[in-house]
């Protein structure tokens, strides 16, 4: 795999004026993010993803250090069209991103404004509505569309630049749970079916489930790097950076302080699932294991306990005492 994202020792330091102090808000970020690739970033408010993000597409030009966009280097102000080109930005608020009073319009704004043919505009707004989901709205209002509608063709807005990367700072912060799915389903889908390399930054820790890899902030620097297992497992710093572990890892880890010989590090639901069912999926209608009354958890799972209903179990705030 080829990088497509590097940062060499990336410092950023926001400018104070009368009132306020200088913020160093990026200190010695290296980094690589390979083609092709699904990287997640975690960090707590004000760590610095949204300054880490806006320096992948130029928005924010290097302090100190340098960012290199497939190789070339956001500092060279030629350049900015090209990088501009091959990573699309996506942020948190759907309204603020919307330009044009009809959705195709809104979708083609952007190549319209690179002086893209007529009819390349055409295929590119009809292929990346497609690749929304949102063929059937290409005549609405944008602004009568769901926040998850919205996002999704923010998103077809970027996808029609053919980017190579898409940044997604926060994109599903202020979306419901259903147009959170909508959103991340599509992301997923970009991911797997047209290899585009992408960057969501989240505060939501399921969300760093699929991804290939995740990447950590704390104060301007680079905390963790790893597979979502490696960084997982480490639930103890990351509380002491104000992180949550995703559900999955949480439940794992209460079952075994509870004194249950299960393994910590499953982050999937379904590698949960499937951990869970192997300690206790043999004991039918029985106190599944012993556990110190201390712990507090016992649990009793029938047999052969579909899947369905441990993933709604899951999904319910699950921390459980008692009996599926
Ligand atoms: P995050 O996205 O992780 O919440 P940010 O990158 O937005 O973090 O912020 C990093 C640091 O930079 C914070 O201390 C924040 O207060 C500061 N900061 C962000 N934007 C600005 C700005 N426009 N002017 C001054 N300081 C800023
Ligand atoms: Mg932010």
């Amino acid at each position: 795999m080829s990088t497509i994202i590097q940062t060499d020792n990336l410092t950023y330091t926001y400018s104070g004026d009368e009132e306020t102090a200088a913020t160093v808000a990026l200190d010695g970020v290296t980094l690589e993010i390979e083609r092709g690739s699904f990287v997640v970033v975690l960090g707590h408010n004000g760590s610095g993803k949204s300054t880490l993000a806006k320096t992948f597409n130029a928005v924010l030009l290097p302090s100190g250090g340098t960012v290199y966009v497939d190789g070339m280097d956001t500092g060279d102000e030629a350049l900015l069209l090209e990088i501009r080109r091959r990573v699309g930005m996506v942020f948190q608020n759907p309204d603020n991103q919307i330009v044009a009073n009809v959705v195709e319009e809104d979708v083609a704004f952007a190549p319209e404004n690179l002086g893209v043919p007529t009819e390349e505009i055409r295929r590119r707004v009809d292929d990346a509505l497609e690749a929304v989901g949102m063929t059937d709205f290409t005549l609405h209002a944008p602004h009568l569309l769901s926040g998850g509608q919205k996002q999704r063709i923010a998103i077809a807005g970027v996808l029609a630049m053919l980017p190579e990367c898409i940044v997604l700072d926060e994109a599903t912060a202020m979306l419901d749970p259903i147009g959170r799915r909508e959103v991340l389903n599509v992301i997923e889908g970009l991911h797997r079916e047209k290899d585009v390399t992408v960057v969501l930054i989240t505060h939501h820790m399921n969300e760093a489930e699929q991804a290939d890899r995740v990447i950590v902030m704390n104060d301007g620097r680079l905390a963790m790097d790893g597979t979502p297992r490696e960084v997982f497992s480490r639930a103890e710093e990351l509380a002491d950076m104000g992180l949550a572990t995703p559900d999955t890892i949480a439940l794992l880890r209460e079952l075994k302080a509870a004194g249950v010989d299960i393994p910590t590090d499953a982050v999937t639901v379904d590698d949960c699932i499937d951990a869970v069912m192997n300690v206790f999926a043999g004991c039918a209608g029985k106190a599944a294991q012993e556990v110190p009354p201390a712990g507090g958890v016992t649990f009793l799972l029938p047999k052969k306990t579909p899947k369905n209903h441990l993933n709604l179990w899951f999904k319910n705030p699950f921390y459980c005492s008692g009996r599926l």
